[in-house]
């Protein structure tokens, strides 16, 4: 096992490498996708989110305040999306200010905001207390609303269509950081910022920047608290949820065993090794095979259909004969079990890849149709803000990442 995958396993702090590098990135193939300087960087500053409630209960004695206190706080914070302690008028005034710097400093700050889709559509980019950025994009439906959040700065995995894999890992993100994400959405849903009105954010994907299982206690910390009921969470449930991950089969063990409903999404992209292991660098570790079983498994523990994310890339992956394998790959683990998602693919700059043409993206679904497979086309909301599946890369106002 590697570090990542034992800390995985045994989710034991002090085996987390320091520089929060995901799988593969300390050897081989992975290597040169890091920043250089992920290592220098600090852990961004302990927020509420972050802590457990004892060391809530502590910071709260530290500042003289009582018990009751630290539950105060959380239903200001998780039950009315509020964060500014400055003007909790329940609050002793004069305990106010000590309570914002000790339980909630600013952990993203809103650097730009961009609007498509007539409103329904806002991408966000953050930036951190160490001046890295990262992306949310929030989408309005006439159904639901879903968020899809970043989980770290950058990432590590390489897949070369991906704009934010041309980032190469930075670091991971803490639990408040990718919190912090939702409840600024959930807020500006329910104060009417979006188009249609005040409503409620439903869903989340964690399907922005980074790779979730990369940083699996954070991501699995944020996903608790997102589902919890308030004051322990924003109540959003867990069956809105998706984390979906390039293929790190130990992480879709482990998150099998939380026991939590949440919705696995596996971008798989090819149905053999030879063409994945091109467009899926991770798959040389965890190859299409231990893939799927972990993905079947999931589904026998979970009962949630799992995902199957396919980006369909111009005659590399989306001819008859990559239906019809695919087809086959996820038929012979029964039926009904999983869902494909082909995602027409979303140019990025200086990318040799392109999109499919019509009539193979509609042959490709045709042909998983005839062998008993569900199968939606997703759509590109976002995509001429960047905002799309593998758009996001957190470019500056310079135009430079
Ligand atoms: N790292 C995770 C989650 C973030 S990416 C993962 O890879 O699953 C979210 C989805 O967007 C993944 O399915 C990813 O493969 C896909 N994606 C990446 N680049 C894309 C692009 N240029 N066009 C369409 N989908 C893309
Ligand atoms: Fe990372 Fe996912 Fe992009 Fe691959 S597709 S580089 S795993 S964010």
């Amino acid at each position: 096992m590697t570090d990542i995958e034992t800390a995985i396993a045994t989710d034991n702090p002090a085996s987390v490498p320091e520089t929060g590098i995901t799988p593969g990135g300390t050897t081989g193939a992975f290597r040169d996708v890091l920043s250089r300087d992920h290592a220098r960087r600090g852990k961004p500053p302990l927020h509420f989110a972050d802590m457990t409630p004892e060391q809530r209960i502590a910071t709260a004695a530290e500042l003289g305040l009582p018990k009751f206190r630290v539950k105060q706080l959380a239903n200001h914070y998780y039950g009315r999306f509020d964060a500014d302690a400055s003007e909790f008028t329940d609050f002793p005034a004069a305990k106010r200010e000590d309570a914002a710097r000790a339980f909630f400093p600013e952990l993203i700050h809103e650097v730009t905001r961009q609007v498509a889709d007539d409103g329904a559509t806002i991408k966000t980019l953050w930036r951190l207390f160490d001046g890295s950025l990262i992306e949310s994009v929030l989408m309005r439906y006439p159904t639901r609303t879903t968020l899809c959040i970043s989980s770290q700065v950058g990432c590590g995995m390489g897949c070369p269509f991906c704009a934010t894999g041309k980032l190469g890992l930075t670091r991971n993100m803490s639990a408040g950081e990718i919190l912090e994400q939702v409840r600024v959405a959930a807020r500006m849903m329910r104060d009417g910022e979006v188009a249609g009105g005040p409503g409620r954010l439903s869903n989340v994907v964690f399907m922005g920047m980074g790779e979730p299982m990369g940083n699996y206690r954070s991501v699995l910390s944020a996903v608790r608290q997102i589902s919890a009921m308030p004051p322990e969470g924003f109540g959003i449930s867990a069956r809105n949820i998706t984390v979906s991950t390039v293929g790190v089969v130990p992480g879709i063990r482990k998150l099998a065993e939380e026991g939590i409903p949440v919705r696995l999404a596996v971008s798989l992209h090819a149905p053999s090794d030879a063409l994945r292991d091109e467009l899926v660098p991770m798959n040389r570790r965890f190859d299409t095979t231990a893939v799927l079983d972990a993905a079947h498994d999931y589904w026998l523990a979970s009962k949630r259909r799992v995902s199957i994310e396919y980006a369909l890339m111009r005659g590399i992956n989306d001819q008859a004969e990559h239906a019809r394998l695919l087809a086959k790959r996820l038929n012979h683990y029964g039926d009904d079990w999983a869902h494909v998602n082909p995602i027409p693919l979303n140019p990025i700059e200086g990318s040799r890849w392109t999109a499919s043409k019509p009539e193979d993206e509609r042959r490709f679904l045709d042909i998983l149709h005839a062998a008993g497979i569900t199968a939606t086309l997703r759509d590109t909301r976002g995509q001429d803000i960047d905002g799309a599946c593998g758009q996001l890369a957190a470019k500056g106002r310079d135009g430079r990442a």
